[in-house]
């Protein structure tokens, strides 16, 4: 197993959008357990491909107490009612906003056998992955922001650029 070096706002790779996944072969299983393993190093709940520089709809999330579990061709089906949650992202690290979204979602797509996966979510397991789904539309947290948080979160990222080397 080996993990991989998360891309930080500021990476392209994290603004664009990323393609379907069309064959599940034995190199997107070792992608998904390699991608889980960064997540566990970085202390996630959730991970997306491109976090890792690969522009393919997966994610791999795991809730306390439970197995990982890795998503392929993810799609909200359904959505309902407003939840605000502190919401962080590994790729711009200690950063945090309450962020509101829909409570529950309804979310299709495939596991890594190709099987058909359908999860009524909600809270937590509801925000991750929206959260994940939007990193594969090429979405940062930046994006859901609103516009003070976004001005304190921009403030915060460039005091931090500035820092770097001095
Ligand atoms: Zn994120």
């Amino acid at each position: 197993m080996a993990s991989y070096q998360i891309r930080m706002f500021g990476d392209p790779v994290l603004t664009q959008r990323s393609g379907e996944v069309t064959d599940i072969d034995a190199k997107l299983v070792q992608l998904a357990e390699d991608m889980v393993h960064t997540m566990h190093d970085a202390h996630g709940l959730g991970l997306a491909a491109p976090q890792v520089g690969i522009q393919k709809r997966l994610f791999v999330y795991q809730l306390p107490e439970q197995e990982p579990v890795a998503i392929i061709n993810p799609v909200i089906a359904d959505s309902r009612g407003e939840w605000e949650y502190e919401e962080g992202c590994l790729s711009i690290p200690g950063l945090f906003f309450p962020i509101v979204r829909p409570k529950e979602i309804l979310l299709t797509g495939f596991d890594l056998d190709g099987k058909e996966l359908s999860i009524e979510a909600d809270e937590v397991e509801a925000r991750c992955f929206q959260h994940e789904l939007d990193h594969l539309d090429g979405r940062l947290l930046l994006s859901v922001l609103d516009k003070d948080q976004k001005k304190e979160a921009m403030r915060e990222l460039r005091r931090r650029a500035e820092s770097v080397g001095s």
